[in-house]
């Protein structure tokens, strides 16, 4: 099996976002921090007694996700790292990465990190206008942002990424463009640029560019990043050769990954899953409880709720989630993957090939720069291709010996 990933959620935030869906809530006293904590131990000790989790050479990447890890006390934050660290088999070399916002950062929060032995921060910008971080309701202003920047260019060890979006009421590609303008003048080495979706509830007052200015949007960012040695490896993630994320790519490329805390999902192998569950032929999504308590309750007995916290896949599952992850990658799908039903795929792509939306290169299928426009309904169509395989081929033991 390949190394699997860990994920830590931390649900905590200085201010809520007004577009935020995410599981986190505006919250920075101690005391939640510390119940967080105390339940995470109690989830660690029960993972980290079960090898499996993590077989030689453990974990190869760990991700403190939110949220903002960067708002934990620092002691708080240094017990769970150490946590992790003591109890879990982390292989040598791994990349930590921890989310961070620029509220929360200053010269001595960024050392401290890198003593922790973090080795990557993702930063959320958004935005250099002070305009739309107003409508976001995002807490940092531009002179915050462009503070941060300056610091962590300056002062950070380790290597980092920025967050953007794109897609903000009324922005125009030219001043997107100025946006890439002034995160590029900092040097990152990774950029994710995200297009902004906002649930129905929020959107009434919010008047966002129509397809074709998004469409411009996207391309921008392609030849903006592209020229400044960032290339896109998925789609709205963009690194310089050797930057991407390793972390990520696990979700992208379907491989195997624990998540702890209290909004972490995860994704586990069969050989993860205690034998006395259904270890399914496919593996099994993780899931935590659906409230914060409730996960605290759980956490540490979690042999007794594993039943109803793992949910087993079917071989069509597997499938449909390896082609809406693989497909926005560049490198795209390795087909070899499946072995002798990699044929069975070969067939599903065709009628795309002929639009000009799926390429065929070697043993990988891959989004063309016309096909990863139009994703969603490459897909869906993708999804009906696979209806028509007989189940029995695609829960046969030859499918993706991955899992
Ligand atoms: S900082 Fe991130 S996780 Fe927290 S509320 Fe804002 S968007 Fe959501």
């Amino acid at each position: 099996m390949l190394a699997p990933g860990l994920y830590v959620h931390v649900p905590f935030c200085v201010h809520k976002c007004g577009y935020c869906d995410f599981n986190s809530w505006a919250e920075e006293s101690r005391e939640p921090q510390e119940r967080w904590l105390r339940a995470l131990e109690r989830q660690v000790n029960f993972w980290s007694k079960r090898p499996e989790t993590a077989p030689a050479p453990g974990f190869d990447t760990v991700f403190w996700g939110g949220g903002t890890p960067s708002l934990l006390q620092p002691d708080i934050l240094e017990r769970a790292h150490a946590l992790l660290r003591d109890q879990f088999l982390v292989a040598p070399g791994a990349e930590w990465t921890l989310e961070c916002n620029p509220e929360t950062l200053d010269s001595s929060r960024l050392q401290h990190l890198h003593d922790l032995g973090v080795n990557r921060i993702s930063i959320g910008i958004q935005s250099f206008e002070d305009i739309y971080l107003d409508r976001l309701e995002r807490r940092a202003r531009r002179a915050d942002n462009l503070r941060v920047l300056e610091l962590v260019a300056k002062e950070w060890k380790g290597r980092w990424s920025l967050d953007l979006m794109f897609g903000l009421p009324e922005q125009s590609p030219a001043r997107w463009d100025a946006e890439l303008t002034q995160a590029l003048a900092f040097q990152p080495s990774h950029i994710s640029a995200y297009q902004l979706t906002l649930t129905t509830a929020r959107s009434k007052n919010w008047k966002q560019p129509d397809t074709d200015t998004l469409l411009a949007m996207f391309d921008i960012a392609e030849n903006r990043l592209g020229h400044a040695g960032l290339a896109k490896y998925e789609v709205s993630n963009f690194a310089k050769p050797g930057e991407e994320s390793r972390h990520n790519f696990k979700y992208w490329r379907l491989e195997p990954f624990l998540g702890l805390g209290p909004g972490a999902s995860g994704l586990l192998a069969p050989s993860q899953i205690p034998d006395s569950l259904n270890r399914g032929r496919f593996g099994a999504h993780q899931k935590q409880p659906d409230t914060f308590e409730k996960w605290e309750n759980a956490a540490g007995q979690e042999l007794a709720e594993l039943g109803t916290l793992l949910s087993s896949r079917s071989g069509r599952e597997h499938l449909e989630e390896f082609l809406m992850m693989g497909l926005r990658l560049r490198e795209g799908l390795d087909l070899s993957r499946f072995g002798d039903r990699a044929q069975d795929l070969g067939v599903i792509f065709e009628r795309e090939q002929v639009f000009g939306n799926i390429e065929i290169v070697g043993s990988r299928a891959r989004a063309t720069h016309q096909g990863e426009r139009v994703l969603d309904s490459v897909l869906q169509r993708l999804f009906t291709e696979i209806e028509k395989i007989p189940p029995t081929n695609l829960d046969s033991a030859s499918f993706d010996p991955i899992f």
